[in-house]
């Protein structure tokens, strides 16, 4: 590999290794996204399972003094039957029933309260919670966005670096630029790297003495021996 060759290399290697960063903080994005629409879907869960208990103790509430009110009017008509009755055996029964009124009215009265004392509580609850969610999803809203944001930018950025990818692509010579494409994803878009205080930078592995002085001496390119990539030390 020429000096001018391995130039060439280098400057695509570059754009590739932009290209996979990028597409790896894509990657990123899609599951950052993924999550935080999984946080707003359980958070209006959780909204709604409240909202389902207060509005079933409303009902119950409702169902409740609705039969308070028809006990009442039993009530009424049970006394108005016996300011009129005469045969003592009907007294007798009619006061039976006005009791049974009376025991019904009172035994509702009771559950009343508590549904009501349970309604306040998660009405409270209900509310509170509400108003939480409704500020975490704003947030989380502004975060989808700004992530949408991201993406789009990156999106064109992708397109930009693989317009440019074309034009380096042409200054490869052939038979690296295969050799190169067939190892990119193994090697990560490093085929040639450079060994820095003699450890090549691609596998990280020391590069023995002999050869990197050599690569100092001659500016050449080499193998490494320990993952075979092409090495250099200056171009
Ligand atoms: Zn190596």
């Amino acid at each position: 590999m020429d000096p001018s060759g391995a130039r060439a290399l280098l400057d695509l290697q570059e754009i590739d290794q932009e290209i996979l960063r990028i597409e790896r903080r894509l990657e990123k994005i899609k599951q950052e996204r993924d999550q935080l629409r999984g946080e707003i879907a359980s958070l209006r869960e959780k909204v709604e399972t409240l909202k389902e208990r207060y509005e079933g103790l409303l009902r119950r509430s409702k169902e409740i003094s609705e039969f308070i009110e028809e006990e009442e009017r039993r009530l009424e008509a049970t006394e108005r039957k016996i300011s009129m009755v005469r045969k003592d055996v009907e007294y007798k029964a009619l006061i039976r029933e006005k009791s049974k009124h009376e025991d019904n009215i009172l035994k509702k009265s009771y559950e009343l309260d508590e549904v009501r004392e349970e309604l306040r509580k998660v009405e409270e609850e209900f509310k509170n919670f509400e108003a939480k969610a409704n500020k975490k999803i704003r947030e989380i809203e502004y975060e989808l966005q700004d992530l949408d944001q991201e993406e789009k930018v990156a999106l064109e950025r992708i397109k930009n670096l693989k317009d440019l990818r074309e034009k380096v692509k042409n200054r490869v010579d052939q038979e690296i630029l295969k050799l190169y494409e067939d190892t990119k994803d193994k090697l990560d878009a490093k085929l040639l790297v450079r060994v820095e205080d003699g450890i090549c930078s691609g596998c990280g592995m020391k590069v023995p003495d002999m050869l990197f002085s050599n690569l100092i001496k001659e500016n050449s390119i080499d193998r490494c021996p320990s993952c075979g990539r092409y090495i250099y030390y200056k171009l």
